[in-house]
């Protein structure tokens, strides 16, 4: 059966987000035809902004609309503890469970089948706020898993080389696990009983 072309680029469009299969951009095209035009018109609206307005922070890579970021400009917060992770979205974890330092997200997949560099990962803010001599300790808050194994020694590397300690999060994540997944009391344990590295 044909689709009107409109609702059918809307249904490709669709198809292209994360875990969203053929029927469920069929359902949620349909859905959309439905709502009242104003609404539609927000969604819209809210995808263009977000996209526009919306970029990592200079100073610690978290997503912001201003720069730098509230968690930065925080004076309350405890400088002399950094903690690095891979997404913004475990920046929200972490913040759940109630740690109170600063952050330094990678936002970049790094994966080692693809030949990647560490070399390519954007760490001159990292190594910055190393020199600075702020930061007493580096809390590595990376994915149990192979590539965030290997950043977590390089970065480790790199802290050692400016006196600065390493730690990671302990026991109780799953390896292989995502740490955006995590429940708190799971993450606040590993934050808690973090290893130096
Ligand atoms: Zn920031």
């Amino acid at each position: 059966m044909r689709l009107a072309r409109p609702l059918e680029n809307l249904i490709d469009n669709l198809l292209k987000l994360p875990t969203i299969g053929p029927k469920t951009a069929q359902r949620l095209a349909l859905y959309i035809l439905k709502m009242p035009a104003a609404e539609a018109r927000q969604l819209a609206q809210a995808i263009i902004d977000a996209r526009e307005k919306v970029f990592p922070c200079s100073r610690c890579g978290y997503l912001t609309d201003i720069d730098p970021c509230f968690i930065c400009r925080d004076e309350t917060r405890d400088t002399s503890i950094l903690c690095v992770a891979e997404e913004a979205s475990d920046i929200i974890a972490m913040e759940r469970t109630g740690y109170r330092g600063r952050y330094y997200v990678l936002n970049k997949n790094f994966n080692l089948m693809d030949d990647n560099n560490l070399e390519d990962l954007n760490l001159d803010s990292f190594i910055n706020q190393l020199a600075s001599g702020e930061v007493k300790e580096v809390v590595l808050a990376l994915n149990p898993d192979i590539e965030g194994e290997v950043i977590s020694r390089y970065l480790a590397g790199l802290a050692d080389g400016h006196g600065v300690k390493a730690t990671r999060l302990a026991h109780g994540l799953p390896v292989g696990g995502d740490i955006e997944f995590a429940d708190e009391i799971t993450l606040r344990r590993a934050l808690e009983g973090r290893k130096e590295i």
